[in-house]
């Protein structure tokens, strides 16, 4: 299959995502705009190059949610940098980060950034663990997290493990759009994705071997075919 073109770029009414990159093992990235508010999504590494370019440094400091489907690298590999920025240009209104409970990189960037910059910080960060997930409204958005199934593999190369992985249904007006993130085929990504406006889809398993890590293309299409529109990410070259 040929790599998509990113950035992605979708919108309906005043609900918008681009996707700038989402390259298992390299990187993903996500902005949502819901009229004038601005979500970040899975920021991976060179997010803050893509922010900068599409909406510039006082925006940057609006953003006043981050949503983190996992730990790995591609999807947090920003997050450091991106918190450091703010610092640097004195943002001055809350930050909240939402990720799955037992997600230990994002607890572990906190605690590293907040001993680091401990009497220079100039915005305060609040850290919104989801264990039991259940909607909730941050600014003008209604967020619907739901379990997905991601493993990863161990040193020697074949076991696997679970790791913690949320998707999200972001609802904006009318308007909704599922981001599944990292997922193996599962009930709540097909329950969610369902006659949602647009499904973002991760393809990153190979056709003939389905595992516990990653949608094939075909299962990502069927899911997809259920929403009303979908992209395909996080597929490899
Ligand atoms: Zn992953």
């Amino acid at each position: 299959m040929k790599q998509p073109k990113y950035p992605l770029k979708w919108q309906k009414d005043n609900f918008s995502i681009k996707v700038f990159c989402s390259i298992p093992n390299i990187a993903t990235g996500i902005l949502l705009k819901a009229g004038d508010n601005y979500l970040v999504v899975d920021p991976g590494d060179g997010i803050l190059r893509d922010l900068n370019n599409e909406i510039g440094t006082n925006q940057i400091l609006s953003i006043s949610d981050l949503f983190i489907t996992h730990g790995h690298h591609d999807h947090v590999g920003g997050v450091w940098s991106f918190l450091t920025y703010l610092r640097v240009m004195n943002k001055r209104t809350p930050l909240s980060i939402h990720y799955p409970k037992g997600c230990v990189e994002i607890e572990s960037i906190y605690h590293a950034f907040k001993k680091v910059y401990s009497s220079s910080i100039s915005y305060s960060i609040h850290l919104k663990e989801i264990g039991v997930p259940k909607s909730f409204k941050t600014k003008n958005v209604t967020v619907k997290p739901f379990p997905v199934i991601h493993n990863e593999l161990l040193s020697d190369g074949k076991t696997t493990r679970q790791v913690p992985a949320l998707g999200f249904k972001f609802t904006y007006v009318r308007t909704k759009i599922c981001y599944g993130g990292d997922t193996a085929y599962c009930k709540e990504l097909v329950r969610h994705a369902k006659n949602s406006d647009l499904a973002v889809l991760e393809a990153g398993q190979d056709e003939d071997s389905p595992n516990k890590m990653h949608m094939t293309m075909n299962e990502a299409k069927s899911i997809g075919a259920s929403a009303k529109d979908y992209f395909l990410v996080h597929v490899p070259d």
